[in-house]
């Protein structure tokens, strides 16, 4: 496995340790100790962002081709050591070897050829004569030092989202990763370097969030925040942008709605509905998390729905058997556990999981996957981010209904609408408040396509041609056509003599 003992930082091309305290990474799977790490202090954080200042020269004046063949060559520097990453994901999160080999380390791979040929394609508005005896175009131009968070999810995937249409952009970028997951992004700006990405282009910075994190945000040399993470943290990173009067980014928490109409192929349904809470653990923020199912189906379905979480493989996250590995910590699988016991004390039923399994798993953070019925549509299993293996089923009768309580929460991030009624599904995608939404389908996602939230999910889009508009400035330049010394509008201003 791969350790990066004294190398927790990445600096202007370089690896070296950090200068803050010292951190156990435990194995979630295990309960082990994995490695210890030294994460970033201040002046770790001050050299990440002076070395990516330095490179935003040099880097910005590349032309988009020179940008997009280092991307094209990255592509391939991370292909080449997919098994490592796919390795090293499942060790850091618990995640089963599977997602990481089949989804996370193709999904960063495919994400960098999109942003090497989408560099090459940022265009504006032609320019134009929109103002009497002026001649108006628009430039898109990199923002600068851009500071990026990430969350512990999706650590490669994630790494990849805020650095590649940052720097396909012009930009540079310093990455804060989770504390607990740093190893794949360390990796990912390793294969940049190698695929001849200049120094200081891509710096990562390990460490936690109060000390590192804060730092990166307030520091007036990063021009723009960008976050991936939960709710409450977006909250307080805007309002600590504020200092700087900062750009930022924010794709936050999410609770998608997975509403079942009647006349929904029900067997599609429930391997969606399983397929779609159980992914990364639950803890994906677009999983399926609240499934709203129109009565005359509601009781098969949750029959379907638990006899299929009862097959779910829930075990060694290194054995390609595995359907469902450990969760990210031992804390956060008591966090979901929380959630589960205060619902079953509320009278909710649990239909199926809602317990860790015991014998060879005891020692690690596993969680079965859950079925809940009968919870209240306000209590907090149905309004709040669990991020685990957990589903709720509730039913409803009319399709308002169905549609009011899918918009029923705080976030906006992901849902999907079950029917092979063509205006029901047009009606739901239109009326159904989040940033994406599926029909038939629950979790794909392309690199074509954008990525983000509504409402508390935040705002800003990932992937996709959107992200450039996070991640540039758009200027307007005005030349004027009219060689005389005098123009006509000045006399608004004054009258010439
Ligand atoms: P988190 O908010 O606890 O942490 C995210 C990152 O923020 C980490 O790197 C952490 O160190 C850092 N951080 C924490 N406090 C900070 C502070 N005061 N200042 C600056 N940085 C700080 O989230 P998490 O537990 O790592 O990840 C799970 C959350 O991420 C869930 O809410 C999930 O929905 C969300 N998420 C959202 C998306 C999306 O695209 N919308 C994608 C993945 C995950």
């Amino acid at each position: 496995m791969q350790q990066f003992t004294d190398c927790h930082q990445f600096i202007n091309g370089a690896y070296r340790s950090g200068g803050a305290e010292e951190a156990k990474r435990i194995n979630p799977a295990t309960g082990e100790i994995a490695e210890t790490l030294r994460y970033a202090d201040a002046g770790d954080v001050r050299d990440a962002v002076a070395a990516a200042k330095n490179a935003f020269p040099g880097w910005s004046r590349r032309t988009p081709a020179a940008r997009a063949e280092a991307l094209l060559r990255l592509a391939a520097e991370l292909d080449a050591r997919a098994g490592v990453l796919a390795a090293l994901e499942t060790a850091q999160t618990g995640k089963s070897i599977r997602l990481s080999t089949e989804f996370d380390v193709p999904g960063t791979v495919d994400n960098v050829s999109f942003f090497a040929g989408a560099a090459r394609q940022l265009h504006g508005l032609a320019a134009g004569e929109y103002g009497a005896g002026g001649t108006s175009m628009v430039r898109r131009e990199p923002i600068g030092v851009i500071g990026s968070i990430a969350p512990w999810n999706y650590p490669l995937q994630m790494a990849g989202w805020k650095i590649l249409p940052a720097i396909a952009a012009g930009n540079t970028i310093v990455l804060k990763p989770s504390e607990l997951t740093p190893g794949t992004s360390l990796l990912f700006a390793e294969a940049a370097a190698a695929a001849g990405v200049p120094d200081g282009v891509i710096n990562v910075v390990t460490g936690s969030g109060q000390v590192a994190g804060e730092l990166l945000v307030t520091h007036p040399d990063v021009a723009m925040t960008s976050f991936t993470g939960s709710t409450a943290v977006g909250r307080r990173i805007m309002a600590m942008a504020a200092r700087t009067a900062k750009r930022i980014h924010l794709e936050l928490g999410g609770k998608a709605p997975f509403v079942v109409f009647d006349d929904a192929d029900l067997e599609a349904a429930a391997h969606g509905a399983v397929a779609g809470s159980i992914i990364n653990g639950g803890q994906d923020c677009t999983a399926a998390t609240r499934a709203y199912v129109q009565r005359p189906l509601y009781d098969a379905f949750t029959a379907r729905v638990a006899e299929l979480m009862e097959s779910v493989a829930v075990g060694d996250p290194t054995d390609p058997g595995t359907d469902l590995g450990s969760l990210i910590s031992h804390a956060h699988r008591d966090k979901v556990a929380g959630f589960v016991e205060r619902a079953r004390e509320a009278g909710a039923t649990v239909r199926a999981g809602g317990s860790a399994p015991g014998g060879n798993l005891a020692a690690g953070a596993f969680y079965r996957p859950t079925l809940i019925t009968g919870a209240a549509q306000d209590s907090e299993i149905v309004q709040d981010e669990i991020f685990g293996p957990v589903l709720t089923a509730l039913p409803f009768d009319s399709d308002d209904d169905g549609l009011r309580l899918a918009n029923d929460t705080p976030y906006g991030l992901a849902a999907s609408a079950w029917t092979r009624d063509l205006s029901r599904s047009l009606r739901a995608s239109e009326e159904i408040a989040a940033g994406c939404v599926w029909i038939n389908d629950h979790i794909p996602i392309v690199s074509e396509m954008p990525h983000g939230g509504f409402k508390a999910s935040g705002f800003g889009k990932d992937m996709s041609m959107y992200s450039f508009e996070e991640y540039t400035n758009i200027k307007h330049v005005m030349f004027s056509r009219d060689a005389t010394a005098h123009k006509d509008w000045q006399d608004t201003v004054f009258r010439s003599r």
